[in-house]
């Protein structure tokens, strides 16, 4: 998940809510008192994982400043959310936002250079959820807005949050494995839930409210996945890359597959999965 932010989140309030702060390989890393040492310790080496998985791969490496805020709770990452005010969101949807395992909030610092705030909720509902996977789908979009240099990278709302699930699959060397389970939870809906009104932020936030949170990343997942396998997960890059030139992501899309994102919608919810 992330929140494009225009406004910078205000540091001396990051430092109020979460306590404890440590520095490593230019992340700082904080966290509330609930919080314990050893799943910071988890947090730190999935982020060096991904860090390096990102350099072996692709060659890159993230340049954006990330500060990574863990909370104990469901309530203190709201708080966390009331107290830095986050443009145009409303008490309401900062309650929902705080349901969702991580979040990234993209911003830019006092100089305009790219900065990312990665908030984790860690809660019991959500200690299964393999911690690798959450960070490297956060980083991703960190990635992705480098990519696009900051332009809207995430204006096709299905593609960005299905390309953090496939590239963190691929962080854990589990594409296979993801698809499998992906598949299963989502068959049923595939032409159910159209991909076509996943396409905006909105869309997708609202498709979430009405059927569930795994059921439309799933989605999004799959036709991201179908994406990969007809053109390369370079293209999938690519199209990130050229949104920096073109700001218009329907436009890099159409460059990038030669289909207007709209075509493509329509074809997978007609029953084109092509895995
Ligand atoms: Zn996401």
């Amino acid at each position: 998940m992330i929140i494009p932010l225009t406004t910078k989140a205000n540091q001396s309030k990051v430092m109020r809510t979460a306590k404890r702060l440590l520095v490593k390989n230019n992340v700082e890393y904080s966290w509330d008192h609930g919080v314990e040492k050893n799943m910071v310790n988890e947090i730190i080496m999935a982020i060096e994982r991904t860090k390096l998985f990102l350099q072996n791969e692709y060659h890159d490496q993230i340049r954006t400043h990330i500060q990574v805020v863990l909370f104990s709770s469901e309530k203190a990452m709201e708080e966390y959310l009331q107290i830095n005010k986050i443009d145009g969101l409303t008490h309401k949807q900062i309650a929902e936002l705080s349901k969702y395992p991580a979040l990234t909030i993209s911003a830019r610092d006092s100089n305009n250079r790219p900065e990312a705030i990665i908030l984790r909720n860690i809660n019991k509902a959500h200690a299964g959820l393999d911690k690798v996977f959450i960070i490297a789908h956060e980083l991703a979009h960190v990635w992705q807005a480098e990519l696009a240099q900051q332009y809207n990278f995430y204006e096709i709302k299905w593609l960005a949050e299905g390309m953090a699930d496939v590239f963190a699959a691929n962080v854990l060397e589990q594409e296979l494995a993801y698809q499998a389970i992906w598949l299963d939870i989502a068959k049923e809906y595939l032409n159910k839930i159209w991909l076509k009104s996943l396409h905006t932020p909105k869309g997708f936030q609202a498709e979430v409210e009405k059927y569930n949170m795994q059921l439309v990343y799933r989605i999004a997942d799959l036709a991201t996945l179908s994406l990969k396998r007809n053109y390369g997960m370079e293209a999938i890059i690519h199209y990130f890359s050229t949104i920096g030139v073109t700001h218009h992501a329907d436009k890099s899309f159409k460059n990038v597959f030669g289909i207007s994102p709209n075509k493509f919608e329509e074809q997978f919810s007609m029953g084109g999965l092509n895995l």
